[in-house]
C-alpha cells in the first residue's frame, strides 16, 4: 500500500533516458518478427500487447499457473474476491491502471486516508491533544521530503549518493527525545507512512532517493470486484503460456533462445519482466553474462516485503465508516495499520499490514499463530469480546518463489541511475521492463504499465 504521496515528492529523474521511453511515442512503422516475453503481470501483459499491435508475433511465458503476477486477486471466497498483492490505483489523473479499470468493469472507490482511526497502545482512541502532536510530527516529516537531497539533480547525490536516511530522520523527527511516548509515535509515523510504502525499515532507506518518483494527482481509489478481471482483459487475444518457467537466455547476433522449464523458443527479441527479486536469485542464466552495470544496478536496488493479513468475521465488531484503523504499539511495526473492507461494501473483513523487518519475522509463523497476533492487536483496539475470524487469508511474498518480494526500493547503494540502468537493453536483444524499471512510478501498477509499454515501444523501434 502507497500513500507517501501525501508528501510532496518530485521528480528525481527529470530528462532522464527512461523518462524519454515512457513518453508514449506513437509507434512508427509495423514491423515484423517475434518477441518473447519473461512474465505475465502488468508489464508483461502490456508490453505483449503493444509489440502484437505493432505487427510482431508475440509469446507470453509466464512462471505461475495464473496471469497477474503482484496484481493477484484470491477467489478463494467465491463470493468475494480479495487482493493479495495491489489494491488501489494511485492517483486518478491520467493514470493508464484506472483506464483499463473501469473498460474491465471493475469498480473504483476513493479513499479517505484521513478517515481513519487511530489507538494508543492501552487501547481507546488517541485524544486531540495525541493527534495533534501526531500531525506536527508528520508535517516536519512532509517538510523534510520536500527538501530532501534527491530532489535536486544537481545535489551532493550524483556525487556521493550511497547512505542511508538513519538518523537524520530520527534527529528530525526528534525521536532520540526521552519521551518513549514520543519515540513510538514517530516510529508509529515512519512505519505507516514510509515502511508500508517502500516494504522495508525506514533505516535501509537511500538518503538520496528515497523520495524518488512522480505523483500523480486525483486522489487514490480502491478497485473492487476483482484485478484479475483487468488482468483478463489485458491478456486478451494474446498467446500467454502459464507454468513455463524460464531458465536461461541466450543471445547471440542472429537472435535469442529462451529455454524453459519445458524446451526451448527461439525470437529476435525478449521482454524480460520479472520482479527485481527473482533477478537477484539468478534463477534466469544470461548467457553472455548480463553487464557488470546491470549487475550492479540488480544489486544496488532493495526488494522490499509487504503483507497482508486478511480475516473475514461472521458479523462486524466494529465502527463502520472508518475506512482505516491504526495502532500505537510497543512492538516496532507490529498490526499498525488495518483497513476496513466493510467501509468499501465489502462485507465484515479487515485487512491487515505488516511491512519490513517484522513482515519478514512473521513469516515465519503458521497461519494460525499468524492470526493469534493479528487477533490479539484487533482485540486491543475492539475489546476482548471481538470473536474470531470465520476465515483467513495471509500472504508471504517474500518466500514467493515468482516474486521474492513485494516491491524494489531506494537502498543504501542505489544511485541516481540504477533503474535506468536495470531497464537498459543488452544488445538491442534482450529488454527490461516490470516495476523495478520504472523512474516515475516505481513500486506500482501504473509504473508497471507504462514500463511494460516503454519496452514495446524499444523493441519496435529497435
Ligand atoms: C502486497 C502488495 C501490495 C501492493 N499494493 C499496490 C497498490 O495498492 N497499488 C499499486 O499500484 N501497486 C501495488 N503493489 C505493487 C504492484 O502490485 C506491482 O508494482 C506490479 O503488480 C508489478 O507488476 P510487474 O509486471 O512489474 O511484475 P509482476 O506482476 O510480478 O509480473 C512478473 C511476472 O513474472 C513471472 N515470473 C517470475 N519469474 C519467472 C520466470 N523465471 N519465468 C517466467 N515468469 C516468471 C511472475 O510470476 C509474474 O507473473 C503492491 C504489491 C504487493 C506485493
Amino acid at each position: 500500500m502507497r500513500k507517501l504521496g501525501q508528501l510532496d515528492r518530485r521528480l528525481f529523474l527529470a530528462g532522464s533516458a527512461a523518462s524519454l521511453a515512457l513518453s508514449g511515442r506513437a509507434f512508427g512503422q509495423r514491423r515484423g518478427g517475434r518477441a518473447i516475453i519473461v512474465g505475465a503481470g502488468v508489464a508483461g501483459l502490456a508490453c505483449a500487447a503493444d509489440i502484437q499491435r505493432a505487427g510482431m508475433d508475440v509469446t507470453v511465458l509466464e512462471a505461475r499457473a495464473e496471469i497477474g503476477g503482484r496484481a493477484r486477486t484470491s477467489r478463494a471466497w467465491v463470493d468475494r474476491p480479495v487482493e493479495l498483492g495491489a489494491s488501489w490505483v494511485h492517483g486518478l489523473d491520467n493514470n493508464p491502471v484506472r483506464d483499463l479499470a473501469v473498460q474491465s468493469g471493475l469498480a473504483l472507490s476513493a479513499t479517505d486516508y484521513d478517515n481513519r482511526q487511530i489507538y494508543g497502545e492501552s487501547g481507546g482512541l488517541l485524544d486531540r491533544r495525541a493527534l495533534n502532536r501526531l500531525d506536527e510530527m508528520e508535517t516536519r516529516l512532509t517538510r523534510f521530503a520536500a527538501n530532501a537531497p534527491g530532489n535536486r539533480l544537481e545535489s551532493e547525490c550524483r556525487i556521493r549518493p550511497r547512505g542511508v536516511l538513519d538518523n537524520r530522520l530520527f534527529r528530525l523527527m526528534r525521536l532520540d527525545a526521552f519521551s518513549e511516548a514520543k519515540r513510538r509515535r514517530g516510529l508509529f509515523l515512519l512505519n505507516t507512512e514510509l515502511e508500508h510504502e517502500f516494504g522495508t525499515d525506514y533505516e535501509n532507506l537511500s538518503r538520496c532517493f528515497w523520495t524518488e518518483g512522480e505523483e500523480l494527482s486525483g486522489g487514490d481509489a480502491m478497485l473492487l470486484g476483482g484485478i484479475d478481471r483487468m488482468m483478463q482483459h489485458m491478456a486478451h487475444g494474446l498467446d500467454v503460456r502459464l507454468s513455463q518457467t524460464v531458465l536461461g537466455i541466450d543471445h547471440d547476433r542472429d537472435g535469442v533462445l529462451v529455454t524453459t522449464s519445458s524446451g526451448t523458443e527461439r525470437a529476435d527479441a525478449v521482454v524480460v519482466t520479472v520482479p527485481l527479486g527473482v533477478l537477484r536469485e539468478n534463477i534466469i542464466r544470461f548467457t553472455p553474462d548480463l553487464p557488470d552495470t546491470k549487475q550492479q544496478a540488480i544489486q544496488d536496488l532493495g526488494v522490499g516485503v509487504l503483507n497482508k493479513c486478511i480475516l473475514r468475521f461472521g458479523e462486524q465488531a466494529w465502527p463502520n465508516d472508518p475506512e482505516m484503523f491504526n495502532r500505537l504499539t510497543a512492538d516496532r511495526g507490529a498490526w499498525a495499520e488495518w483497513v476496513n473492507l466493510s467501509a468499501y461494501g465489502q462485507g465484515p473483513i479487515l485487512m491487515g499490514f505488516n511491512a519490513g523487518s517484522y513482515a519478514r519475522y512473521l513469516e515465519q509463523f503458521d497461519d494460525e499463530e499468524t492470526v493469534a497476533l493479528a487477533m490479539e492487536a484487533l482485540r486491543g483496539m475492539f475489546g476482548s469480546s471481538l470473536p474470531d475470524p470465520v476465515a483467513t487469508q495471509i500472504t508471504r511474498w517474500s518466500r514467493d518463489p515468482h516474486a521474492y518480494g513485494s516491491y524494489s526500493f531506494p537502498a543504501e547503494n542505489t544511485q541516481w541511475d540504477s533503474r535506468i540502468r536495470l531497464l537498459e537493453p543488452v544488445d538491442q536483444r534482450v529488454f527490461f521492463a516490470g516495476e523495478a524499471t520504472s523512474t516515475r512510478a516505481p513500486g506500482t501498477l501504473h509504473g508497471a504499465l507504462q514500463s511494460g509499454r516503454a519496452a514495446a515501444n524499444a523493441v519496435v523501434e529497435r
